[in-house]
């Protein structure tokens, strides 16, 4: 679902030229009010959904809500930058919360090695790099007429 803005707690980035969440939406989103001093996605539908306003937000006010295949439907999800994680608070509707936490990825730019984790893995394979493919039988086609 697409993000969203709690007013309440947004301060418009204390007046900046350009608020953090502008800076940082890939699809020119979010928009500064500034009248209220307020930033508001002026296009949800184009939203992507791709959590980097929530996570630059320095006051936490946007909110991206999960849709069912990562979260139970309309979760919280409310990404916390640290220096060495990122740690991950799910609020589900019913009110239990959940916390994870991941390390940031420290890779120097153009450093990264996409196949390093997959020696000896056979790239060609139609399973996930993950999967074990020892035993494993691939699903079959499923016919169609
Ligand atoms: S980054 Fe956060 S505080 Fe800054 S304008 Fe956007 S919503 Fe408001
Ligand atoms: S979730 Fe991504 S695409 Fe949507 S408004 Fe935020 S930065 Fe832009």
């Amino acid at each position: 679902m697409p993000s969203y803005v709690i007013a309440e707690k947004c301060d418009g980035c204390k007046g900046g030229d350009k608020t953090a969440c502008m800076y940082i939406c890939p699809n020119d989103l979010m928009v500064l009010d500034p009248n209220a001093m307020k930033a508001y996605n002026q296009e949800p539908d184009q939203c992507w959904e791709c959590f980097s306003c929530v996570k630059i937000c320095p006051t936490q006010a946007i909110e991206v809500r999960g849709y069912s295949d990562f979260v139970p439907l309309g979760s919280s999800v409310m990404p916390m930058l640290g220096t060495e994680d990122v740690m991950w608070t799910c609020k589900f509707r019913n009110g239990t919360v959940k916390r994870f936490k991941f390390p940031i990825r420290t890779t120097a730019e153009g450093q990264a090695n996409a196949y390093a984790d997959l020696k000896g893995k056979d790239i060609e394979s139609q399973l996930l790099s993950t999967e074990e493919s020892e035993g494993r039988e691939l699903p079959k086609p499923i016919a169609t007429v």
